[in-house]
């Protein structure tokens, strides 16, 4: 059976954050990192209004003061592009917690079974985007299909702000027609070598065998003789500093006795359970999340002495949890139980982002 792979960007991600919170950044070419007097340091994200001037990434800020001499550079604020990078994995985790983050704004996620049996790839694709526009009013790109190479090509496809989904039985014309510099891996100077032997596309790759291409190109020969096949067995490896595992479930009316929270927790528990002997996980620290009928949140956890993928220490701790918790009078919309700083893990220094 096929997998289901989302790979989501964010498009220019430290810059659309500035711009977000920043009025007067907007509609306006700015770098965010870089020194204005043009003095040292690189541009680490350029806004769409710089790209204009052929402003980019990695790029010396002298020469990107050149190409565009009103540009605006903005000093990083790593903590704020951390916050919002966990605001979107929050989102990530309602969908699956199958998610393997590359970088503060990117991530691949296996969707192959989804929380909400959703079923579609694409579907979960484009409410992702347009929750991200929603709740965080930044923009982001997708790209679907059924393994991580050919889903990150296609979110870059139509980006910023695009969608793409490149189904199994396109992915061959896909990649046939793929100029060599656009496969992901593919350095500049692999791609120069590449195009010197007469190499520009997918299809000139595919006329190579295995032994041509490990001779010319070393070991990562076999792995383009692969993906120019649409060929990528590589699972989504969930990240060690972020990996959770949840489930949560909103009611149909409010609950506010623990005769009748107890019961629903003690279920969720159980999805949660049943997801950590799939992805092989023991956790040490349970999670229970409560969601008010006025939408306000509470999370509480408790460390183990041992971590656990056990049905019974996960209830009753979750159980002990929410009956620490609870007060007369609430009005619990939704429960969740979650599992993290999992077995090959040190303890958590702070708070655990993106738990849910
Ligand atoms: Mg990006």
């Amino acid at each position: 059976m096929n997998r289901k792979i989302i790979h989501i960007d964010m498009d220019a991600f430290y810059a659309s954050v500035e711009q977000r919170d920043n009025p007067e950044y907007r509609g306006k070419p700015i770098a965010v990192g870089g020194s204005p007097e043009g003095r040292g340091g690189v541009v680490m994200t350029a806004s769409y209004e710089a790209r204009v001037f052929g402003v980019r990434s990695a790029m010396p800020s002298k020469k990107a003061r050149d190409l565009c001499p009103q540009l605006l550079f903005v000093r990083p604020r790593f903590d704020a592009y951390k916050a919002v990078s966990a605001q979107i994995r929050e989102i990530f985790h309602r969908y699956t917690d199958l998610i393997e983050p590359l970088s503060l704004d990117e991530a691949y996620l296996d969707v192959t079974e989804d929380k909400l049996e959703i079923g579609s790839a694409i579907e979960i694709a484009q409410l992702i985007r347009k929750t991200i526009r929603d709740e965080l009013n930044l923009t982001a790109s997708a790209g679907v299909s059924i393994n991580k190479f050919v889903a990150k090509i296609a979110s870059d496809l139509n980006k910023p702000d695009g969608f793409a989904f490149i189904g199994p039985s396109n992915i061959a014309a896909f990649m046939e027609q793929l100029p060599v510099e656009k496969f992901h891996g593919v350095g500049k100077v692999t791609a120069e070598k590449m195009k010197s032997k007469g190499l520009f596309t997918g299809a000139d790759l595919k006329r190579l065998s295995e032994a041509e291409l490990i001779r010319d190109f070393g070991k990562t020969g076999s792995f383009y003789f692969k993906i120019v096949r649409g060929q990528d067995d590589r699972p989504v490896t969930p990240d060690r500093e972020t990996k959770s595992v949840s489930a949560e479930d909103t009611f149909p009316h409010d609950l506010s006795t623990i005769e009748e929270m107890g019961p629903e927790l003690d279920r969720i528990a159980g999805l949660v359970q049943v997801r950590l002997q799939k992805y092989h996980l023991k956790g040490r620290t349970v999670t229970v999340k409560i969601k008010f009928s006025d939408f306000r949140l509470m999370t509480r956890s408790q460390t183990l002495p041992a971590p656990t993928d056990d049905l019974e220490t996960i209830r009753d701790t979750a159980r002990r949890i929410l009956g620490a918790a609870i007060e007369e009078g609430w009005k619990v919309r939704l429960l969740g139980v979650g599992l993290s700083n999992f077995e090959d893990q040190a303890p958590p220094a702070g708070p655990q982002l993106g738990l849910f």
